[in-house]
This record gives C-alpha cells, sequence and structure tokens, in this order.
C-alpha cells in the first residue's frame, strides 16, 4: 500500500468524473513541513501557530513568531498556507500563562475569546504574520469563533495592523485573506450576515462535532456518540456547504475525519472539494478520491438525510466496497 500511495504523490487528486479535490496537510512545527512535500499535498490548510507557544517554556517574541511563519512560507513556496490565530485554552494549556481553573474549559475562555479579551497577544502575532508573508500572500483565520460580532472586531485588529504598516510604508503581504473556523454550531444559523464578510470558511470538525453531539472529544466513554457519519451530522454540513456556496464563498475542512477514508469520501458526497488533513493520510485519502464517482456518490447519500439511524457508516461502507473504492 505504502508503495501505491507513493506511486501516486504526483498524480492529480481527482475523481473519475473529472472533480478535483484539493488535499491539503495540517502542521504546526518546523519538523512538520517536509511532510507537506512528501505527501504531495497541495498546500497547508490548517498551520496550528499554538504548537510554538505550548512547547516555549516562555512567551515567544514577536521576533521568534515572525522567524517561524517565515520559514514556513518558504518551505511552502507557491503552495497556499493558512494560518490559524493563537488557539489556547481548552485542552491546549501554556505552562506559563496564568488561568482560573474553570469546570469546562472546552466551553470556556479559549482561543478568539483570549484573544480578543488581550488584543495585545493577537495584535503581536498579526504583525508577525504580516511581516513573514510581506510580498506574498497571506492567509489566516480565527479559532472558535461563536458570534459574527468575534470575527468583525478581530478582523478590525487585521485591517488596523494592514493601516499602520502602509502610513509607515513598510513592506506588507500582496495579497490578504480573512477567513473564520467553523467549529461552534451556532455560527451556522447566522451565514447571510457572515458569509459576506470572510474571504473563506474551515470547518474544525473536531471541536465542531463534540459541540453538535455534547460528546468530550477526548473521552472514549462517549466516543460512540461522536459520529460524523450520522444523518444530523450530514445535514449540518450539507447545510454549511449550501449556505457557502450560495455565497460563493471556498469552503475546506480541517478536522481529523478528513483523513478517514471513509469520512472523506462522505464529505466529497456532500459537497466539499477541499480538506486538509494529517500527512500520512493524504496517500490513502488521494487514492479513494482517484476511484470515486461524485455524481453517483451524491446520489447515493440523497436517501442518507432522512434516515432515523443513529449512523450510516454501514451504507457507505457497502457504497465503497461494491464500487470498488
Ligand atoms: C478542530 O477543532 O477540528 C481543529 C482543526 O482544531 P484543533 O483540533 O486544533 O482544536
Ligand atoms: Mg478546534
Amino acid at each position: 500500500r505504502q508503495e501505491q500511495y507513493k506511486a501516486i504523490r504526483h498524480e492529480e487528486p481527482r475523481t473519475l468524473d473529472g472533480v478535483r479535490v484539493d488535499l491539503n496537510v495540517n502542521a504546526g512545527l518546523l519538523v512538520d513541513l517536509p511532510h507537506m512535500e512528501e505527501s504531495g499535498a497541495d498546500g497547508i490548510g490548517l498551520f496550528r501557530t499554538e504548537l510554538q507557544f505550548m512547547i516555549a517554556s516562555t512567551l515567544p517574541s514577536q521576533k521568534d513568531q515572525q522567524e517561524l511563519y517565515q520559514a514556513v512560507l518558504d518551505a511552502a513556496g507557491d503552495k497556499p498556507v493558512v494560518f490559524r490565530t493563537l488557539d489556547i485554552g481548552g485542552d491546549k494549556v501554556l505552562p506559563y500563562m496564568k488561568v482560573a481553573n474553570e469546570e469546562n474549559p472546552a466551553l470556556g475562555w479559549r482561543a478568539i475569546r483570549i484573544a480578543l479579551d488581550r488584543p495585545a497577544l493577537l495584535r503581536h502575532q498579526l504583525r508577525a504574520l504580516l511581516a513573514a508573508a510581506a510580498g506574498r500572500e497571506l492567509r489566516l483565520m480565527f479559532p472558535m469563533v461563536t458570534e459574527v460580532s468575534e470575527f468583525v472586531r478581530a478582523r478590525a485588529l487585521v485591517d488596523k495592523e494592514l493601516r499602520r504598516l502602509e502610513k509607515f510604508d513598510k513592506p506588507r503581504p500582496t495579497g490578504l485573506q480573512v477567513g473564520t473556523m467553523l467549529e461552534v454550531p451556532s455560527l451556522a444559523w447566522q451565514f447571510d450576515t457572515l458569509l459576506p464578510l470572510v474571504d473563506f470558511v474551515s470547518v474544525g470538525s473536531n471541536d465542531l462535532l463534540q459541540f453538535f453531539f455534547a460528546s468530550d472529544r477526548g473521552n472514549a466513554r462517549v466516543a460512540q456518540r461522536y459520529d460524523l457519519l450520522s444523518p444530523s451530522a450530514l445535514n449540518f454540513l450539507r447545510h454549511v456547504v449550501l449556505a457557502c456556496q450560495k455565497h460563493g464563498v471556498p469552503l475546506t475542512l480541517c478536522g481529523e475525519v478528513a483523513g478517514k477514508p471513509l469520512e472523506a469520501m462522505a464529505l466529497i458526497g456532500i459537497g466539499f472539494r477541499r480538506i486538509s488533513m494529517s500527512p500520512a493520510a493524504v496517500g490513502p485519502v488521494k487514492m479513494m478520491v482517484r476511484s470515486l464517482d461524485t455524481g453517483k456518490l451524491a446520489a447515493f447519500m440523497e436517501a442518507l438525510y432522512a434516515r432515523p439511524d443513529a449512523s450510516v457508516r454501514g451504507d457507505l461502507l457497502r457504497f465503497a466496497e461494491e464500487n470498488d473504492i
């Protein structure tokens, strides 16, 4: 199998009926970068900037941050990189940052909530990102956005830093795309307000599914309740796909499920055309993509959305087997 994955490394992830599906990788440290090239991915769909903060013993300086982002962009070359701003709190603790104990950290003070309450942290990171991307395209997104107003406030900080560079005639990115992660279900019920404001949406299915099913992403006891391949989750994501299509907003998904061939197949059936996964998953997922007929799959899935079962995994497995996927 490894040999087969290697053999298609430079082949396109295109389905039998000609649909291009972009396969990106998730990364967070310099050591991850060679894997992007080795895996034959289209780019970095999620760069987790908090990892640099988590392995450090003190807060990384703006210069340290800028150096890392520059190295990432250099390594990626022409391929796109999506930086996610600091996603700390919840299960990601910084040893040197004092935070109060919380009873439900996953639902607590984390990610963009911290960034907006402590804007200096985000502002330094934005300066590092803008400087690192001088002369090239910068793509960034915010984690755990729950309300449109949070995106608006974070985006305003980006624009403020950009204006500062313009005012002092400092080098700046040639282009800027600012997106939101979709990890909290509430955001999906504000699409008509949100989507005109964002350059792209990236579904963080690890958090999204834990909130959607009210089931802890790290608790094995309730792992069974946490199935992307359930009619409710598929319906939810279908709603997301249709809204993004309606508003012409590029959509991607960067959670663990994107790296599982059966789940990735279902995502494509729903309408996703870009996903991001761990580098080791690119080979198996590309192989699945190249043996898939999206028209046939989408038609097959129509009947699944209204099924009363907790999971339609069996149906999708059968579809995959019967179609040599
Ligand atoms: C997610 O929640 O799906 C995600 C990509 O972010 P993280 O796993 O880093 O929380
Ligand atoms: Mg997340």
